[in-house]
C-alpha cells in the first residue's frame, strides 16, 4: 500500500534529499495559502476576477512566449518593445529571473530525461512538478550554452533586479490597479496577486511534469515528452511537449492548425504587427517524417503480430511431374509460380470445390487473375497462406500480381527480425 503510494507520487523515484530550499518552500507555500484564505474570507468583486484572469494570460505569456520560446529557445526575434513588455510580464509570475530560467530550461532540453536534466521526468510527478525546487539534493543540471544570454542587456538588467522586480510588478502593481480603479485592495492581494500567481506556477510547472506523463508520442518514442490537448488547455499551448523536444527553435509548439496554441497565435499576431519577425519554423516535410515514422512503428507492431505466408527462400522447388504426381492426392493448383495446397480450403471455396478440383495440377493463373473470376483482395491474401512449393521451371514467381494485397506495403524495417516474414514475390 505505501509502496504504491510512493509510486503514484514518484516518490520510490526521488533523489536522496539533503536539505530543503526554504525560500522556494515558502512562496510556493504561502502563495496557495493566501489565495485560498481569499476565496473562504474575501467578498469576491467581479472586476478583480477578471483582472486576476487577465493578468494570468498575460503573466503566462510573459512566460511561455517570452520566457521560454524567445529567450530559452530563440524561435524568433522580438522587437525591444515586446521584450521589455514580455520580460515585465514574465517577471510578475514569480519564478525565478530569465537567466535562471532559460539556463536550466535548455540543460532539460540538451539532458532530458537524466539527472543531468534539472527536472528529469524520471524521478516522478512531485520531483518534476515541484521536488526539483523545494529539495537539496547531489544533482546539478546539466551544461549548456548560455554565452548569449550573458551579452543580453534586458536579461543581465532583470537578473541584477529580479527581486524589488519581482514584488513590485508580482505584488504592488496588480493590488494598487484593483485597489485604485475599483477600490477592492483586499481582492488586488488575495486574487489578482496571489491566486493568480499560484495559477501561473501550477501551470508553468505542469509543462514540465504533465506534459511528460501525459499524452502521445507523436514524433519520437524514446523520451518522455508528450503531446495532449489538456496539457496544452493547462499551459497556453506548450502542452504539444513531443513536437517541442524534436523541434525546440520552432516558435510553434502545435503543429497542426487545429491545435490549440495560444502562445503560437501570440507570436503570430506580434509579427503581424511588425513586433516579432524571423519566426522560426522546422520544415514541414522534416515533420512529417516524425510523424510518418512513429504511425509506420505502431502499424508495424500490428503487421508483426499477424502470420505471413512463407518466403519463397523457404519453399522447396518442385518438379513438374512430382507436381502433378502429389496433385492427384491433395488439391494442388499452381498461381504464379507458386505451388498452393487448397485441400483444406475445398469447402469453404465460396465457388464450390468443383471449381477447385478441376484444376488440380494445372496452372490455374488465368482463372485466378480473371479468366473465371476476379479474386479479391482477401482472396489474394488467403491463397498465398496455402503456398507449399515453387514450380521449377515453372511461371517465374516475380511481379505484381504474386504479391498479396496485404504484402504491397510491407513495412520492411531496418533492425533483424527472424520472426517477421518479408514481402514474398
Ligand atoms: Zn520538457
Ligand atoms: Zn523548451
Amino acid at each position: 500500500m505505501l509502496s504504491k503510494l510512493m509510486n503514484c507520487l514518484g516518490l520510490s523515484t526521488f533523489p536522496t534529499v539533503r536539505g530543503v530550499q526554504w525560500f522556494n518552500l515558502a512562496v510556493l507555500i504561502i502563495t496557495p495559502a493566501i489565495a485560498f484564505y481569499g476565496l473562504c474570507y474575501v467578498p469576491v468583486m467581479s472586476q478583480t476576477m477578471f483582472c486576476a484572469l487577465g493578468l494570468y494570460v498575460v503573466t503566462m505569456l510573459g512566460i511561455t512566449a517570452g520566457y521560454h520560446r524567445l529567450w530559452s529557445h530563440r524561435a524568433y526575434n522580438a522587437h525591444p518593445v515586446l521584450q521589455v513588455a514580455l520580460m515585465l510580464a514574465a517577471t510578475c509570475a514569480m519564478q525565478g529571473s530569465c537567466y535562471w530560467w532559460a539556463r536550466r530550461h535548455r540543460s532539460h532540453h540538451r539532458h532530458t530525461d537524466t539527472d543531468r536534466d534539472p527536472y528529469n521526468a524520471q524521478r516522478g510527478l512531485l520531483w518534476s512538478h515541484v521536488g526539483w525546487m523545494v529539495f537539496r539534493t547531489d544533482l546539478r543540471a546539466g551544461s549548456a550554452d548560455i554565452s548569449d544570454l550573458k551579452k543580453d542587456v534586458l536579461v543581465q538588467w532583470q537578473h541584477r533586479w529580479y527581486f524589488p522586480l519581482a514584488f513590485s510588478t508580482g505584488l504592488i502593481v496588480p493590488t494598487v490597479l484593483c485597489g485604485l480603479l475599483w477600490g477592492d485592495w483586499k481582492g488586488g492581494i488575495y486574487f489578482a496577486s496571489a491566486l493568480r500567481m499560484t495559477a501561473c506556477h501550477h501551470s508553468t510547472f505542469c509543462i514540465n511534469s504533465i506534459a511528460h506523463y501525459l499524452g502521445e508520442t507523436t514524433y519520437d518514442d524514446r523520451l518522455s515528452p508528450r503531446d495532449h490537448l489538456i496539457s496544452a488547455m493547462l499551459t497556453m499551448g506548450e502542452g504539444y511537449h513531443n513536437f517541442h523536444h524534436q523541434f525546440p527553435m520552432d516558435y510553434r509548439n502545435a503543429f497542426r492548425w487545429y491545435q490549440y496554441d495560444p502562445t503560437k497565435w501570440f507570436i503570430a499576431a506580434c509579427n503581424l504587427l511588425g513586433l516579432a519577425t524571423n519566426l522560426r519554423t522546422f520544415p514541414s516535410n522534416e515533420i512529417e517524417k516524425g510523424f510518418l515514422s512513429m504511425k509506420l512503428k505502431d502499424l508495424k507492431t500490428v503487421q508483426d503480430s499477424l502470420t505471413w505466408p512463407i518466403p519463397p527462400e523457404e519453399l522447396p522447388i518442385v518438379e513438374w511431374d512430382t507436381f502433378r504426381q502429389e496433385s492427384s492426392k491433395r488439391t494442388l493448383l499452381l498461381v504464379s509460380g507458386y505451388i498452393h495446397d487448397t485441400t483444406s480450403f475445398l469447402k469453404d471455396h465460396p465457388g464450390g470445390a468443383d471449381l477447385l478440383a478441376r484444376h488440380s495440377g494445372k496452372d490455374a493463373t488465368a482463372a485466378f487473375f480473371g479468366g473465371v473470376y476476379e479474386h479479391s483482395n482477401a482472396a489474394h491474401n488467403l491463397l498465398a497462406m496455402l503456398r507449399v512449393g515453387i514450380l521449377a521451371g515453372g511461371v517465374e514467381c516475380l511481379g505484381h500480381p504474386s504479391v498479396p494485397p496485404s504484402q504491397a506495403l510491407y513495412i520492411a524495417g531496418h533492425s533483424r527480425d527472424r520472426n517477421a516474414r518479408g514481402p514474398s514475390h
